[in-house]
């Protein structure tokens, strides 16, 4: 029996995993903490992604917790349309689901074949031509015949394989929150879609009332506000007041959500990324080899909202070539696959970046007038570049 060590048990791990597992590995996923713990916010899912849990056999447990997202437009702070909301046949919509309930669904997948260690942090990674590969936390070492880094934008593992990918600071900062359904306000007008200010940016998606959306426990209104700049010390009280006061007058429904946000609800986060992005994401090893999968493989700023659905993608793209090919060509084959899309995705997200992040009077005119012309055609490319993902031919 063919087997895997998977490093790291965040989305991607614990989806190649169960993909690893259902295709007949023996799998052993090692991760840091002392038990798998998903984040208390919510994850919007582009198409791609959602083809990609579906080719992982995941469809059924996602569209037990997933709520369609519609198209919400894109408007200014001053309430000024960027981009109108249009009429999305279903397929093409994006869903919106909490976190917590993905990873439910990740781990239902994982069956009886996938031995799950907590609490061991991996630090070595042992990549010798001719060997098997292996990772070590200073006791163990894992040897198998393929290794799965997906141990997010800090990897070690990359580190070691790919030393001139770096991890840099995006320049701003992001906070997310979960507004329960029994305490999310009553709004009247949609709670979907996205505003873009000078340096701000707000988007908000329902996830529902519990139990509106199939077997879901978890409904409520998500939101997500990112801010140039470095993330705050302050606690999560003086966060909160923060953010008030940067969305004040802000159209329906930010003053709303953040009003109903109480401080345990938010999470704060810097966001990094891979500059430049690893030369590669596959290195074959004697019989065997080592991939780079998920934030390990191109950590991006979450712009675009496609981080976890490249991840899914690096899944179930790696489960199909190991289906049909020896193990290093596999390896080869899924970094030609890999790479190029994962560069096209970033591209799209750093142009979005440099539009968000302009700041300055001058240069604020200037994003003004971008925002006005740019963005819908960025977005739209980048919607374009998200749905046209297919699962390479084996
Ligand atoms: C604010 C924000 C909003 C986002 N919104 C979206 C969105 O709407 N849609 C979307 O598609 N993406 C989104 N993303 C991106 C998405 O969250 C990530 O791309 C995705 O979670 C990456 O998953 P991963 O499994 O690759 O890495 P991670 O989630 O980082 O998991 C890595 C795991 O590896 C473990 N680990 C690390 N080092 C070691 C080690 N040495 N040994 C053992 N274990 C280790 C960690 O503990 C962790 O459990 C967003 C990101 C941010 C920051």
């Amino acid at each position: 029996m063919r087997t895997a060590v998977v490093v790291g048990g965040g989305l991607g791990g614990l989806a190649v995993s169960g993909a690893l597992a259902r295709s007949g590995w023996q799998v052993t996923l090692l991760e840091q903490a002392d038990r798998i713990r998903p984040e208390p916010t919510a994850v919007v899912l582009w198409p791609n992604g959602v083809r990609a849990l579906r080719a992982l056999d995941l469809g059924a447990g996602l569209d037990a917790v997933a709520t369609a997202l519609p198209d919400g437009g894109v408007r200014r702070p001053d309430g000024h349309w960027l981009v109108q909301p249009r009429p999305v046949p279903v397929e093409r919509l994006p869903v919106v689901v909490h976190r917590e309930d993905l990873h439910d669904a990740l781990i239902a997948g994982l069956g009886d074949r996938v031995e799950l260690r907590t609490g061991v942090t991996v630090r070595t990674v042992r990549a010798t031509p001719g060997a098997r590969p292996a990772v070590g936390d200073g006791r163990h070492l894992y040897e198998a015949d393929l290794v799965v880094a997906a141990d997010g934008v800090d990897s070690v593992i990359r580190r070691q394989l790919a030393p001139g990918a770096n991890v840099v600071s995006s320049g701003c900062a992001a906070w997310r929150a979960v507004i329960p359904w029994y305490r999310a306000p009553n709004l009247s007008e949609s709670v979907s879609g996205e505003i873009l200010g000078a340096g701000y940016r707000f988007v908000a998606a329902s996830l529902g009332e519990r139990g509106s959306s199939g077997a879901s426990s978890r409904g409520g209104i998500y939101w997500m506000a990112t801010a140039a700049g470095a993330a705050r010390p302050e606690p999560p009280q003086t966060q909160l007041a923060l953010l008030r006061r940067w969305y004040a007058g802000w159209p329906g429904p930010v003053e709303e959500l953040l009003a109903a946000t109480e401080p345990d609800d938010l999470v704060q986060q810097e966001i990094r990324e891979l500059r430049p992005l690893p030369k590669a994401y596959g290195f074959p090893l004697g019989p065997g080899g080592v991939v780079l999968l998920g934030d390990a493989a191109h950590a991006m700023p979450p712009h675009l909202g496609q981080g976890a659905c490249l991840a899914f993608e690096d899944a179930a793209t790696l489960a199909v070539l190991l289906r049909e090919s020896t193990l290093p060509d596999a390896v080869l084959a899924y970094d030609r696959a890999r790479r190029p899309r994962a560069a096209a995705v970033v591209r799209q997200t750093r142009r979005m970046s440099a539009v968000l992040q302009t700041r300055g009077r001058l240069a604020l005119r200037a994003r003004d007038v971008a925002l006005n012309t740019i963005t819908p055609r960025i977005l739209g490319t980048a919607a374009t570049v998200a749905a046209q993902w297919r699962l390479p031919p084996p």
